[in-house]
């Protein structure tokens, strides 16, 4: 059986969702220890239990040491199940991580899904709803699957209780992708969204925004949703690229003042523009997945992160494909997927 050692490299989850990822759609069982063995606090925490499950759910697996704390993980596969799934992350852990794990399999099984999802949708250190449904959803798309995801309640650590819903249908055959340039720029937005917040916090963060970028009135929203769980809050700006649109976050959180949540949005969009080069950091990490599955894709970023460069390690794992990653000029690398099908 195929042994993933989970400390290589980044040593965090998204070892595992890979993991299960590509052995779902593979069918290839593993096994993987030493999960999540570069964090402070390792093993299966309930986000990545839900993963789990998740994939267990969508592809009939037989699965040992699926248990809170669990640092060891056995994962047999049987066929892609698609259909109608919820899953529930229990407490405010990332949900758009768990449609990471299960969307590769569900974008190449044999019939359309619909899936519910309840937890966090605005996590720190994970894709937020936005980065999802307006940069990765629509280059997945773009690749011949049809993907569309709802908002239908932002949940925010600690309360969680968030949910956005998902309609997949897959691709008669996944296309690579080409994301060479990045053209002109189309527009710049920023969104501020507080959740049983005042208002007045979303309107100070729009307002450092602006000052460091050129966003128009009009085009920096302040959004403020009252009752169920909370309270939240996150900055998001949107570059809109004639390539793609990439999706920039800061996360409040208690004790850090709404102009630094801004400026951290802010400062990684300015980093984005200067950089010249089309796919953002961690649109890179995420694309690897799909486009392995493709055999096809080319795509120029910045220096690879440790994320990106542990995913390939563990793609190479489970799909015979050549992914390489070259440095053409300095901080310009160009990530090359290829091989046969
Ligand atoms: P742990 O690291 O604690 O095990 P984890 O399971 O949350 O945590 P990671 O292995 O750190 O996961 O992976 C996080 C994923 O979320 C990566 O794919 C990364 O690109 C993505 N991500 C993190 N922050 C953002 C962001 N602001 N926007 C989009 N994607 C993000």
């Amino acid at each position: 059986m195929l042994t993933i050692d989970g400390s290589i490299g980044e040593g965090g989850g998204q070892i595992l969702r890979t993991a299960l990822a590509l052995s779902a759609v593979t069918r290839t069982p593993f096994r993987i220890e030493h999960i999540r063995a570069a964090r402070a606090r390792p093993g299966l925490l309930r986000q990545h239990l839900a993963a789990v499950k998740a994939a267990a759910e969508i592809c009939g697996a037989a699965v040992e040491g699926a248990a809170l704390g669990s640092a060891t993980l056995t994962f047999r596969p049987n066929a892609i199940r698609a259909g109608e799934f919820a899953f529930t992350v229990g407490t405010a852990g990332s949900t758009t991580l768990v449609l990471q794990t299960v969307l590769p399999a569900l974008i190449v099984a044999p019939a359309p899904s619909r899936l519910m999802l309840e937890g966090g949708t605005h996590n720190p250190a994970a894709p937020p709803f936005d980065f999802l449904a307006k940069s990765f959803l629509p280059l997945i798309n773009r690749m011949g699957a049809k993907v569309a995801a709802e908002l239908q309640r932002p949940g925010f650590y600690p309360a969680g209780g968030g949910r956005f819903a998902v309609e997949i249908t897959p691709a008669a055959e996944l296309k690579g992708l080409e994301l060479m340039d990045r053209g002109a720029i189309r527009a710049l937005r920023a969104r501020a969204l507080v959740v049983n917040l005042p208002l007045s916090i979303a309107e100070r963060e729009l307002k450092v925004v602006r000052r460091m970028l050129p966003i128009s009135r009009d085009d920096a929203v302040a959004q403020e949703i009252r009752g169920g769980p909370g309270p939240g809050n996150a900055v998001m700006v949107e570059v809109e690229t004639a390539s793609h649109t990439e999706v920039f976050t800061g996360f409040g959180a208690r004790g850090v003042r709404a102009e630094t949540v801004a400026e951290t949005a802010a400062r990684q969009a300015l980093a984005y523009l200067e950089s010249g080069v089309p796919v953002g950091p961690h649109l890179a990490d995420q694309l690897l997945v799909p486009l392995a599955l493709a055999r096809q894709g080319r795509f120029r970023t910045g220096p690879p992160t440790l994320h990106t460069t542990t995913n390939v390690e563990v793609i190479r794992r489970f799909v015979e494909v050549g992914i390489e990653l070259q440095e053409e000029s300095p901080g310009v690398w160009t990530v090359t997927i290829s091989g046969s099908k």
